[in-house]
């Protein structure tokens, strides 16, 4: 071994040494094989590779090797395992996995790890969290897709938001700053116009469309769910998942689909605080992604992107509709679509919404605010419940109405409430155009409408209580929706429609039979990740209780 070779530190448990117990175990599961300096165990871009655990020597997790760009990500030695969630999850690797120095590696087939992952709780949690771990590393590295484009074009940013929403490592170029941007699209012969340019796993993709990019990293495409089920879930947030993880646990054939990826707006929090059993609370997207692990130990299918279009009920069965052009059908279907909140439209809305833009205000984002100033933008009840509820935690509030009158759509007693408190200061016909700040948000700029008077006002955080619009678009006229749009369910979708044939609709069921809608979308619904899963394990229960013979 060259004596200048040094294992990467375990980081807060991404790099673990299993124990010889632990590598005994797992030596019947695998062969073992000696390794030659400069070997290569698997390449960027391969999949269901084996899951090897260093014996002797050394191996190196190495991206961009054979370029000019090749770095080491870390150093691995005797008893570590290699590999990364991507191992688990059907994707590509990012990197290389190249042997040091002359050692042995045991390599254990990817599906007997998924078995011991399964039947063995401690050594599937220990890969479980490094396999996670390491995930955000490489996030955090910018290892992974290369994505050269302007900051100012749209497809750059959707190419951007995909691979994040998604969590795919992703390093950046941006044409308009990064001197290296211009030298890659040399490299590849393309010219600025034909940007962005995405490469994965040294292939060149030309402004990619989600689902091509989709099938280049190797996430699960909807054409390769054509085998029947008899549960269909639509939409893969925290209520989605839950219904797939019990659906598939109780023993049913489950296909989970979503239009974009797993985690739904969950999976863009970055910290949930109200979540039981979390008390530091825990990150949307790890939460998905430990949901669909384990909703896929259980059996269940996932389709990403795959984004419904269209519901018909056919010869006892829901046909669903694809923007590919793919049907699936199913007996019974769980709509787990969700609610998109409404977004200001207001120049630097994104950079500031990974720190100081808030959809939601409860105690977690109250702690985030303490002391500060801040603003409420919006004129309904959930505006006016954020104002007296953080008007207790933050210095100073604005609350920013675009109407003449809080009380057009605020509800008299708090529209009370809200003027008697002494550091809130409510400002009618207003309207936020401009956001102030570096990394965090400083200002804001407000207008008045009427008069075009300008205010720069101090604001740390911005909370947006502009309405949600449900996603219930691709459901034509098959179920009951209320006046704002969201899916009817149990006695309320009952006393729109007459309900079911037989017996009424049961509660989370839509006015079909075996169509239930739960989390977000569902009309009256809490607005929560607790309460979207508890109804997404409910609606299993009941949707079995719809299809057991009477
Ligand atoms: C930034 C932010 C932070 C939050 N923080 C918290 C928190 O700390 N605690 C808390 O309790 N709640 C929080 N919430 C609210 C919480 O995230 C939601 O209540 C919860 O995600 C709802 O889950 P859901 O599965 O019903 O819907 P969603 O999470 O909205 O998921 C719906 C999914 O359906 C998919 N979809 C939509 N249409 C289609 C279609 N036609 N075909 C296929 N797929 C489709 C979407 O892509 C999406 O992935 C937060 C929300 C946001 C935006």
């Amino acid at each position: 071994m060259p004596g200048d070779i040094t294992e990467t530190p375990d980081l807060q448990g991404a790099y673990p040494r299993l124990s010889d117990a632990q590598i005994a175990a797992l030596t019947g599961q695998g062969g073992r094989r000696s390794t030659q300096p400069g070997e290569t165990l698997f390449g960027e871009g391969e999949r269901d590779c084996d899951f090897y655990v260093v014996l002797a020597g050394h191996v190196a997790s190495v991206e961009g090797r054979g370029t000019h760009e090749e770095r080491i990500i870390s150093v691995h030695g005797r008893g570590r395992f290699l590999g990364e969630l991507s191992l688990l999850t059907g994707e590509g690797s990012f990197y290389t996995a190249l042997a040091l120095d002359a050692g042995e590696v045991l390599a254990v087939p990817v599906a007997r790890l998924r078995e011991l992952i399964a039947r063995d709780p401690a050594f599937g949690d220990l890969v479980l969290r490094a396999y996670l771990l390491r995930r955000s590393i490489l996030i955090g590295l910018g290892v992974g897709l290369r994505v050269v484009g302007s900051r100012y074009s749209p497809d750059t940013r959707r190419v951007r938001d995909f691979a994040a929403r998604n969590r795919i490592p992703v390093r950046w170029l941006d044409l308009e700053t990064d001197p290296t941007a211009e030298a890659m699209l040399a490299q590849f012969g393309v010219r600025p116009d034909d940007t962005p340019i995405v490469i994965v796993y040294g292939r060149l993709l030309r402004n990619p469309g989600n689902a091509e990019l989709a099938a280049a990293i190797g996430l699960p495409a909807p054409s390769a769910q054509q085998a029947g089920s008899d549960m269909l879930v639509v939409g893969a947030g925290p209520a989605g998942l839950s219904a797939a993880v019990y659906a598939a646990s109780e023993g049913m054939q489950v296909i989970a689909l979503d239009g974009v990826a797993t985690g739904g707006q969950a999976g863009t929090s970055s910290r949930i605080e109200n979540y039981l059993g979390f008390p530091s609370g825990i990150s949307g997207a790890e939460l998905a992604d430990r949901a669909v692990l384990q909703a896929e130990k259980f059996g269940a299918r996932f389709a990403v992107p795959a984004e419904a279009t269209a519901i018909a009920q056919e010869s006892g069965c829901y046909r669903v509709d694809l923007t590919d052009g793919t049907s699936l059908t199913s007996t019974s279907v769980v709509i787990a679509t969700g609610a998109r909140y409404r977004r200001l439209d207001v120049p630097r809305l994104h950079h500031f919404e990974k720190a100081s833009v808030y959809y939601a205000a409860s105690q977690a984002e109250a702690l985030m605010c303490r002391g500060d100033p801040v603003a409420i933008v919006g004129g309904g009840n959930s505006a006016g419940q954020a104002a007296i509820f953080l008007s207790a935690h933050a210095a100073r509030i604005t609350l920013i109405v675009r109407e003449h009158d809080l009380g057009e759509n605020m509800s008299r007693y708090l529209v009370d409430q809200v003027t008697r408190l002494p550091n809130v200061e409510v400002m009618v016909d207003s309207e936020v155009r401009e956001l102030h700040g570096d990394q965090a948000l400083d200002a804001i700029t407000v207008v008045s409408s009427p008069t075009g008077t300008r205010r720069v006002l101090p604001a740390r955080a911005l909370f947006v209580f502009i309405g949600a619009v449900p996603c219930t678009g691709w459901l034509g006229g098959l179920v009951d929706l209320d006046d704002h749009g969201f899916v009817r369910t149990g006695a309320g979708a009952l006393a729109a429609a007459g309900g079911p044939e037989g017996t009424g609709p049961l509660p989370l069921e839509t006015n079909r039979p075996g169509v239930f809608a739960v989390g977000d979308v569902r009309s009256g619904s809490a607005k929560r990740v607790a309460t979207a899963v508890g109804e997404g394990a409910m609606a299993i229960r009941l949707a079995f209780e719809r299809t057991r013979p009477a």
